[in-house]
């Protein structure tokens, strides 16, 4: 709620409140102020949780169908305010425009999804007599709401992330307090307004807004939160594990994606797609292409063709409605990307187009001649940079994808079935793009990470059955 000097409101515990301290929000390309946010204090955030858990008494019991048509009605009403959300996400997370308005289709879908579930929330039976102590008795269970789930989202996707676990907490009759990135909290409270005019009872859906470190962190350590569902970088996501003490938690963390191309590719699909995948949201993507492994007969003609496609990128102004690559999320993000570029080059790696930096945009960067160890290929870039590494043999190629400490996606373009299906076998990772880069998502698909890059599955349905108890019932007539 933003009243006529650009100040926000913050829906905690059924009101819309204001506190005590303010942060401004900024427009990432233009760096001026576009709103002003409430920080909450310790008192508000106990108000949010306390004001959930009182909520949650009826709303858990809220029949399935009734659920459903609440979120049914908010797609509507994204629908409705497509385009306002759209230049919001464009403002505030510096998103090029035609990607802020994918993204509130995205949106859009997983609350349809999300109402879906709702209406197929189930356990099964069990055949008790398959033990003889069982004989005699009825078993089956149930899927109960977890309670209160605590949501912290990153800045990339301001609305679809948080709608990923708004939607699938609300669908299984569980109460939601959201911590939003401080770089893009507006996003969120439109979205609190959506959900109120769909008719979501008062309490149900509180927002905090505030640094991680204090707000977040009394979030996670909070008695009355029964979940944590987090997506953000790998090391926050550890010092979350760590602290939240005994609740369910879910973790969405951050990859080095690498995908591989092989001589059978077919290039006129493959390139387009990995100069998307690269440079998307100034690479600020969790599967964005980062490692590119083509192989020695085919690089040439590849290379060209990506620094080709590269430089017909238009860079600026993401509300601009031609714009491909906006800035970054702050300049000292862009400042890192142009140091880490640099070091890759005093290391022996070439800079075939971009490497420079204007404020916040960073332009889009292909590498050659890079090796395994350089930081823009082991550590997660999280920019608009992507390196070419050349191999020989396939199986090296799977290996060196496999060989990093992150585990969320990857892709190989191949047509043999046979090394598309090694690559499966071999590279632990929550998926695997065939005929496509590590970003290919849809947001029902079981999705997220193993090894550094997470625990659990977000997904609709299956983010709902990590936001649900099991409750076992044995009934001896
Ligand atoms: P981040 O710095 O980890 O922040 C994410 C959220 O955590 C923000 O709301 C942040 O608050 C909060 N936070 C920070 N410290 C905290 C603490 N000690 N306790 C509780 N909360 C805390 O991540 P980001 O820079 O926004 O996002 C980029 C990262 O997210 C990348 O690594 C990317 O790969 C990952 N990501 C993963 C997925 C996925 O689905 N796997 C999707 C998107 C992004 P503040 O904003 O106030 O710092």
């Amino acid at each position: 709620m933003l009243d006529s000097a650009g100040s926000c409101k913050l829906p905690v515990a059924g009101q819309w409140i204001e506190d005590l301290d303010n942060m401004p929000v900024i427009d990432k390309y233009s760096g001026k102020v576009i709103g002003t946010v409430p920080v909450v204090g310790r008192e508000t955030l106990e108000r949010a949780v306390v004001g959930a858990r009182e909520a949650f008494a009826a709303y858990r019991a809220m029949p399935a169908h009734r659920r459903a048509s609440i979120l049914a009605r908010a797609v509507q009403i994204l629908d409705r305010r497509k385009e306002e959300l759209a230049e919001l996400i464009c403002r505030e997370a510096g998103k090029a425009w035609k990607y802020s308005v994918g993204e509130v289709s995205r949106a859009m879908e997983t609350f349809q999804f999300s109402a879906e579930e709702a209406k197929r929330i189930h356990g099964e039976t069990v055949p008790m007599d398959a033990s003889p102590t069982g004989e005699g008795r009825l078993g089956f269970y149930l899927r109960t709401p977890v309670g209160v789930v605590a949501a912290i989202t990153p800045f990339n996707f301001p609305l679809n992330l948080v709608a990923h676990k708004v939607g699938p907490a609300l669908a299984a009759g569980n109460c939601v307090v959201l911590k939003p990135a401080s770089t893009t909290p507006l996003t969120a409270i439109r979205l609190a307004e959506v959900l109120e005019e769909a008719g979501l009872p008062p309490g149900v859906f509180s927002i905090v807004v505030g640094p991680g470190d204090t707000v977040g962190d009394w979030l996670v350590t909070h008695p009355g939160v029964a979940k944590v569902s987090f997506t953000g970088s790998p090391p926050v996501g550890e010092a979350i594990i760590r602290r939240a003490g005994l609740k369910k938690v879910t973790l969405e963390l951050g990859n080095n994606s690498g995908t591989i191309i092989e001589p059978d590719a077919d290039l006129d699909d493959a390139v387009p797609r990995c100069v998307m995948s690269a440079f998307a949201n100034s690479g600020q993507v969790c599967i964005s292409l980062q490692r590119l492994y083509v192989h020695r007969e085919i690089a040439a003609e590849l290379t060209s063709r990506l620094v080709d496609s590269t430089a017909r990128l238009v860079v600026g102004n993401p509300l601009d409605r031609d714009c491909d690559v906006g800035p970054m999320i702050v300049e000292s993000e862009a400042v890192r990307a142009e140091l880490w570029v640099r070091e890759a080059v005093a290391e022996g790696a070439r800079v075939l187009i971009g490497g420079r930096r204007e404020g916040a945009v960073f332009y889009p960067t292909v590498l050659a001649d890079v090796r395994p160890e350089m930081k823009v290929m082991c550590i997660e870039a999280f920019a608009p940079l992507v390196s070419i590494y050349e191999y020989e043999r396939f199986e090296d190629a799977v290996r060196m994808v496999e060989e990093s400490p992150y585990g969320l996606q990857a892709g190989i373009y191949t047509r043999d079935m046979r090394k598309a299906l090694y690559a499966v076998d071999q590279i632990n990772a929550g998926g695997i793009m065939i005929n496509d880069t590590s970003i290919f998502r849809v947001d029902h698909m079981p999705y997220g990470g193993n090894k550094m890059s997470g625990l659990g599955r977000e997904g609709v349905r299956f983010a709902l059955e990590e936001m649900t108890n099991l409750k076992m019932v044995v009934i001896k007539p």
